[in-house]
């Protein structure tokens, strides 16, 4: 209902003069227009109703809680991200949200094995000389035991493109290999294209293959710099995903003292090969003398563990059309806690506690307002930092039929802006206060792309950039957070993110450095448009097949 004409207080009882009349009317005229544009603002919007309960003030206070420090940084797993989907679910069901995880709960549950390095039967011998787990290496990946003769294969990656192959005219049979941990220098992920042990390898399955028995890794300058760390943390598989699977050989990585006893005497130097694999420049490849016989066991105890997504639904109104689903998606996980003095909490706030919370908005919103005709689908994911496990077990596992899902719009990283001035080189590509990244949305469906515009230049017209959906994006965004998942199997995405910036990943990353009106304007475009994906006749056609640039396996 529009206000009681309000211009009328302004007129006096009396009289006016012709001065008055004009000054009044000015008045009338200015307080008409300032509150008609209030009314424009307060008015509730009809095509999207419960539009305005997305609010700065709602986002910041439930962030307040996922980010605070006694949730330490929400690592996968953690007793602070079993609280975080804890607050999750209270607040679901006290919306009335239906469960949509296991037996009638808010939680699908994932199982884990833990693996820690038994410190005393873990032992790497060099002839007769014996080393110490945590002093002189550092193991994981699998238990096993492997002696023999070792070759140095330098950054280890066999990438046929570049003409890289350093176990060429090598006998790797029956040999411990030693490598680089990370890859060569100039090489990204984007680079390993075509079929794994054909067209590239890495240094663990390329020994495999080989038929070599073991990996000395050379320490990277990030290994070297949380070696205490490493030595105490527990690794972590998924049971179910295959793509968890252990190593057929075990691995070690060496300390700067073990590696001056390996190459002693050596073509290079155990400075020269730790260098190279700081620099990731790495020396020739050379074969090291056949009587230093390394033996390595690795011993690992393991024990289960679990962790799990946060899946809500709320009902379509449409008795046919709520079948299909239009899918949410952020992941509440993050990194956990660092080592040392000072700040060590990983809070995670734009990381990903902005979209943990504006899907709870969201979810709030859709549960209490006139719903429309699709389902929605909430899913908080877990363990998306680890390697998009929550999204690559929820999708091979779902809790409601995938092929009824339309589309699935992901919210990764929508809290931070830059400000005008701002010169940090780490910012260059974090989005100013009105602009976003959206990725995705032109690469699978046409109609998805115009509805995702359409609804935006209704709205806030944020300057939308797609430049992530250009062939060749070195930072490979499509595959690093969960929408991956749902494109892999052809559900369109849509996936919001503000940028990269200066805390990404580090302890900076808190709540305070929110812009929380910038997050209000995106959380109500993404909530407008998945009401406008639910309430289609039809589901948004995928009419274009992903280029090969996204398609790559990680
Ligand atoms: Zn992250």
């Amino acid at each position: 209902m529009q206000r009681n004409d309000p211009g009328q207080a302004y007129l006096g009882d009396k009289m006016p003069s012709r001065h008055h009349v004009m000054q009044s009317l000015l008045v009338v005229v200015a307080a008409a227009l300032l509150l008609g544009t209030g009314q424009s603002r307060a008015r509730p919007s009809t095509t999207y109703p419960g539009l305005e309960q997305i609010t700065a003030a709602d986002l910041r206070s439930y962030l307040a809680f996922i980010a605070a420090d006694e949730l330490q940084g929400r690592n996968t797993p953690s007793r602070g991200l079993d609280t975080a989907a804890l607050y999750i679910a209270s607040h679901l069901s006290r919306w009335g949200a239906r469960p949509a995880g296991d037996e009638g709960s808010y939680f699908q549950r994932i199982a884990l094995v833990e693996h820690r390095v038994d410190r005393d039967r873990s032992r790497v011998a060099l002839g007769d000389r014996a080393f110490t787990y945590d002093d002189d290496f550092l193991a994981g990946g699998t238990s096993g035991q492997a002696s023999g003769p070792l070759v140095y294969v330098g950054h280890g990656y066999m990438i046929k493109e570049r003409g890289l192959d350093p176990y060429a005219g090598r006998d790797i049979k029956g040999k411990i290999i030693v490598a680089h941990e990370s890859m060569p220098s100039g090489v990204r992920r984007a680079d390993l294209k075509g079929k794994q042990g054909v067209d590239w390898d890495d240094p663990m399955s390329a020994a495999e293959r080989l038929g070599g028995v073991g990996v000395v890794y050379l320490p990277s300058y990030r290994t070297l710099t949380s070696w205490r760390r490493k030595a105490d943390e527990s690794t972590y598989v998924v049971e179910k995903l295959p793509s968890e699977q252990p190593d057929d050989i075990p691995s070690i990585t060496a300390s700067p003292g073990l590696l001056g006893a390996l190459f002693d005497g050596e073509e290079a130097t155990a400075e020269e090969v730790l260098a190279g694999a700081i620099s990731r420049k790495p020396e020739k490849p050379f074969a090291l003398d056949a009587h230093k016989i390394l033996s390595i066991t690795v011993a690992l105890t393991s024990r289960p563990a679990r962790t799990q997504n946060v899946v809500a639904v709320v009902e379509g109104s449409d008795p046919a059309l709520r079948q299909e689903y239009v899918a949410l998606g952020a992941h509440y996980d993050h990194v956990g806690v660092g080592t040392g003095s000072g700040d060590i909490i990983y809070n995670g706030a734009d990381d990903d506690g902005s979209g943990t919370v504006a899907l709870l908005s969201m979810a709030e919103v859709f549960a209490t307002a006139p719903r429309p005709k699709r389902s929605m689908l909430f899913t908080w994911h877990t363990g998306e930092e680890r390697g998009l496990w929550g999204s690559d077990y929820f999708t091979r596992f779902p809790t409601v039929p995938l092929e009824q899902i339309v589309a699935q719009l992901n919210v990764d990283m929508i809290g931070r802006s830059r400000k005008p001035g701002d010169t940090h080189p780490a910012n260059k590509h974090l989005t100013g206060p009105d602009s976003t990244y959206v990725i995705g949305s032109t690469l699978m469906s046409s109609e998805l792309e115009r509805l995702s515009r359409r609804v935006n230049a209704g709205l806030f017209n944020l300057s939308f950039d797609y430049k992530y959906d250009a062939r060749g994006d070195r930072e490979r965004f499509f595959y690093r957070s969960d929408h991956y998942n749902y494109a892999k199997h052809d559900i369109p995405v849509i996936f919001y993110f503000s940028g990269l910036h200066e805390d990404y990943h580090d302890v900076g990353d808190s709540a305070d450095k929110i812009d929380y009106t910038k997050m209000e304007k995106i959380v109500r475009t993404i909530y407008a448009t998945a009401r406008a994906i639910a309430d289609l006749p039809h589901r948004p056609a995928v009419d274009k097949a992903l280029p090969e640039h996204t398609t790559d396996e990680r």
